[in-house]
């Protein structure tokens, strides 16, 4: 091709003009910004990459472009970026070498977490030899940029197989065309994993890509269970418990000192996988199928005890509007749990809504341990594990909070 062609085609590649609040944004770091702070754009394809300019045409680097969402860009660099599908593979590779200097003693973790790895869009995790992905965007989704991960992900990790997992409402939202979930590349869609433990030791689960829950593991809470297992003790109950994280490691990790653990959870699905993970390190645990609110208020007007609560309900605020209710459920919960507690025992409660800041939480345990007439004392105050980090200018990176509590009469 002339030269002459080439250049113009590069002067071509589109661009946004942002408005003040838009440059403010990006100045503080946060990649996304919304669409109602572009100010010009013309005719630019789903997924591009998108020069990013100020009101006078100062160029300030470079985003991905949605044309479906609310976040109508998200910044990948603050240069240029003549190849998409190159960088990515630089990130994906800068990933895996940041995990293997924070994760030890599992072999399932997030290996790369969308904007926390500056990939916004893209999730991959490892369970064992299988990983998978998840694409959240339009820019994600092209067809060389997915090349692009797979090559990289299969190059840098030898996987025995690679599953993508989909969310169809993501893909919707982002106007992109169905897709089953499915292997993508290899034969292995399922296997077994380990966490908290050298090999052959720890805390062993089943994974398979393909079947069970849309969610796979709750990863960001690894370290937690550990956590919650160097000081539980007596007889522990995990409400919320799906396929048995927090009770397993309450029952099986070293550190652990429990003489009875039950797991109780609202769905049948996640309680079979509870016992088959159990029978795979050799124990058998009780896990009762119900309403977790119904059964503490059951179990509270029997005077039923306990010496270990652990608390993971899902997130009660999926947006801002709920943030009242979910304080409520939050409050409920917590109130009953600290009343069922012999006195020393422990609570481990966590709240994986975003839009319940760690402040509002504090608040609402406060408030229910006031209720429940019992003293708090702060064991720890964690978030989730290192292998989801936590963008300081990010706000919505950080969304779990997970409190171990001493509680007293
Ligand atoms: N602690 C778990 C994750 C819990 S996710 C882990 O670390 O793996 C939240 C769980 O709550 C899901 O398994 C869901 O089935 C369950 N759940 C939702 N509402 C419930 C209810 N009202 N009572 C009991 N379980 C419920």
């Amino acid at each position: 091709m002339p030269k002459k062609r080439a250049a113009s085609a590069k002067h071509a590649e589109p661009s946004v003009k942002l408005s003040t609040r838009g440059v403010a944004r990006l100045q503080g770091r946060h990649p996304w910004v919304y669409r109602s702070d572009i100010t010009e754009e013309k005719d630019i394809p789903p997924g591009a990459v998108v020069r990013v300019l100020d009101q006078r045409g100062k160029f300030l680097g470079t985003a991905l472009y949605s044309s479906s969402s609310q976040i109508a860009i998200r910044m990948i660099s603050h240069g240029s970026v003549p190849d998409l599908p190159a960088l990515v593979a630089e990130r994906i590779r800068a990933a895996i070498a940041y995990r293997k200097e924070l994760v030890s003693n599992s072999d399932a973790y997030r290996m790369v977490f969308s904007e926390a790895d500056f990939l916004p869009g893209l999730i991959v995790d490892r369970y064992n030899d299988v990983l998978t992905l998840q694409i959240l965007t339009q820019a994600m989704d092209a067809a060389a940029v997915r090349e692009a991960i797979l090559q990289t992900l299969r190059k840098e990790l030898q996987p025995a197989g690679i599953v993508e997992r989909v969310d169809p409402r993501i893909r919707e939202l982002e106007q992109l065309p169905p897709l089953p979930s499915g292997l993508l590349w290899g034969k292995k869609s399922s296997t077994e994993f380990r966490m908290n433990g050298e090999d052959p030791k720890g805390v062993r689960f089943h994974y398979d890509g393909l079947e069970g829950q849309k969610t796979g593991a709750f990863l960001d809470q690894r370290e937690n269970y550990a956590a919650a297992a160097e000081y539980a003790h007596g007889e522990a109950l995990d409400a919320f418990c799906y396929q048995g994280g927090f009770a397993l490691h309450l029952a099986l990790h070293p550190a652990a000192k429990c003489s009875s653990v039950t797991g109780v959870d609202s769905s049948r699905p996640a309680l079979e996988m509870a016992e088959k993970n159990a029978r795979l390190n050799g124990r058998e645990l009780e896990w009762i199928e119900a309403n977790a609110f119904d059964l503490l208020r059951e179990y509270a007007a029997a005077n039923r005890r306990y010496d270990t609560i652990v608390l993971d309900p899902p997130a009660f605020a999926k947006t801002k509007r709920d943030v009242e209710k979910a304080l409520g459920g939050y409050k409920e919960l917590n109130l009953r749990a600290m009343k069922m507690l012999r006195n020393g025992g422990i609570l481990v409660t966590c709240s994986c809504s975003f839009h319940v800041g760690a402040a509002d939480f504090l608040k609402v345990v406060a408030d229910a341990a006031q209720d429940a007439h019992k003293s708090l004392r702060v064991v720890e105050h964690r978030g989730a594990a290192k292998d989801h980090p936590i963008l300081l200018n990010v706000p919505e990176t950080s969304y779990l909070q997970c409190l171990i509590l001493s509680v007293s009469n």
